[in-house]
């Protein structure tokens, strides 16, 4: 029997209805908030969840296909969003796929008051250290501003995510399954941070992020 031969966008598009299916069951995305997209390889393009659509019901022959201009090649309208995405890849070459979320926790810690906007959650276990890093606060903008896209853009270069002040956080990875990983590492990281407001807490020193860099290669 001839094995048959699924083309990556198709295999992509699986994958991305997959994911965000397990992301709305675990209650990461509500109603119809939150994107994710992916960088096809083999093809001038890439792939992004429909406008209004709910990550719980995705159609994988829907999902969205566009081009590096923003004009739609196949699928149904785009996310309002892209311009988020689109910013984060073209400042992160490398990036394979790009998650981004309204879960609860993250979002919560984006409304505080008095965060540090170079780095807005404490490296409170290695794991975030290793998964994220240091994460900035984009300041807020209305939903749709195309500045704030710009604002991404000028961090992006330097962090594989960012956190949009009271909306949530979009997160970079050299493919799907590495950008929601990180993203449900933020959103447990934030969830941690917000179980200890008021605590005396210790967090990671300096010589033990040192450490994690050179041990795990980190380049933070
Ligand atoms: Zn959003």
């Amino acid at each position: 029997m001839t094995p048959s031969i699924v083309s990556e966008e198709t295999r992509e598009r699986d994958k991305i209805a997959r994911l965000s299916r397990s992301l709305y069951e675990r209650g990461l995305s509500a109603g119809s908030s939150g994107n994710i997209s992916v960088r096809l390889s083999d093809s001038d393009g890439w792939l992004l969840t429909p406008t209004n659509s709910c990550l719980g019901e995705l159609d994988p022959a829907r999902i969205s296909k566009l081009d590096w201009q923003g004009k739609v090649l196949a699928g149904d309208p785009p996310s309002k969003e892209a311009f988020l995405h689109r910013s984060l890849y073209e400042a992160r070459p490398k990036a394979g796929a790009i998650v981004h979320l309204h879960s609860t926790h993250a979002a919560a810690v984006s409304c505080l008051r008095g965060l540090d906007p170079a780095d807005c959650v404490p490296p409170l276990t290695p794991y975030f250290v290793m998964k994220i890093g240091r994460l900035p606060l984009v300041p807020y903008h209305r939903p749709g501003d195309p500045a704030l896209g710009e604002a991404i853009r000028g961090l992006a270069g330097r962090h594989s995510a960012v956190l949009l002040a009271n909306h949530g956080p979009v997160v970079s990875g050299s493919n799907l399954e590495g950008a929601i990983y990180a993203a449900e590492e933020l959103e447990e990281t934030a969830r941690i941070f917000l179980l200890l407001r008021g605590a005396p807490v210790n967090s990671l020193t300096a010589a033990q992020i040192e450490e994690l860099k050179l041990v795990f290669k980190l380049d933070l």
